[in-house]
């Protein structure tokens, strides 16, 4: 099976004692694509250093919803330099909106995101949107500010349906965790999942956080070997094979950020 795990942060100081394991977990479970989001400044500059050691590890830059306080204009520029210098930068995130920790104030998650657009639009760099309880708003930003041939993917998908298809229909990706393999908190994304079209899915660890079910008893932190496990259950609910899915989600990921399959 070929697979891409289309966001993770394996640029966490919680993967410096093993990193090659973990790489190497990745490659033996047919993890061949890896793509470390970014969420400031000091990780970006991390997972660079990752890609140029690791084949087909792909970075991006992009100040996160939480840290929208520290995202000036110096900050933006400092990012536009490091994906201008750097091969591996192939997407521009994660950027968008979180209200359910409120760790920014609004005002300043708001002017941070548009500000990010604009710059991946300067760039054209695809985007990798964060979006949290922001009760609309992540959607009437997108809607009004910029244009239709802005392309990006709503990593980590947790809405409604009616939002889902809302995103579907301004050309956007959903990203799939392993949410879908927890029970309870799955269960809602187990119903919608079915109905995206197969040319817009990607899957996604968001490593460390959100383990499958599978592994969770084994292991509390996340890695992108387990990838594997949201694939499996996505072709179950799909009702459709794991492998012929997995590779179009491949080619679907490569295409979206723009690199070689
Ligand atoms: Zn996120
Ligand atoms: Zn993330």
């Amino acid at each position: 099976m070929k697979l891409f795990d289309s966001h993770c942060h394996i640029n966490d100081t919680v993967y410096d004692p093993d990193l090659p394991e973990v790489m190497d977990r990745a490659d033996r479970n047919g993890v061949k694509a890896v793509m470390i989001a970014g969420v400031d400044r000091n990780t970006a500059r991390r997972a660079i250093e990752i890609a140029a050691i690791y084949p087909r590890v792909f970075t991006a830059v992009g100040i996160h919803p939480h840290d929208a306080i520290q995202c000036g204009s110096q900050v933006i520029g400092e990012l536009k330099q490091m994906a201008m210098e750097n091969d591996c930068v192939k997407a521009w995130g994660e950027t968008g909106l979180d209200f359910n920790r409120m760790f920014s104030p609004q005002p300043d998650q708001e002017a941070c995101f548009s500000a990010q657009m604009a710059m991946a639009g300067e760039l054209g760099l695809p985007l990798i949107f964060h979006e949290r309880d922001s009760k609309g708003r992540f959607y009437e930003i997108l809607k009004s500010d910029g244009p239709s041939s802005r392309r990006g993917v709503v990593h980590c998908f947790s809405g409604t349906k009616e939002e889902m298809f809302k995103y579907l229909d301004l050309g956007y990706h959903i990203g799939i965790t392993g949410i879908l393999t927890i029970q309870q908190r799955g269960k809602y994304l187990r119903q919608i999942a079915p109905a995206i079209p197969e040319d817009r899915l990607l899957i996604e660890t968001d490593a460390p956080y959100l383990t499958p079910k599978p592994q969770k008893n084994k292991f509390r932190r996340n890695e992108p070997a387990f990838v594997k496990s949201v694939i499996e259950r996505l072709a179950e609910i799909r009702e459709t094979d794991p492998e012929v899915l997995a590779e179009k989600i491949y080619q679907n990921t490569c295409k979206l950020y723009g690199v070689s399959e």
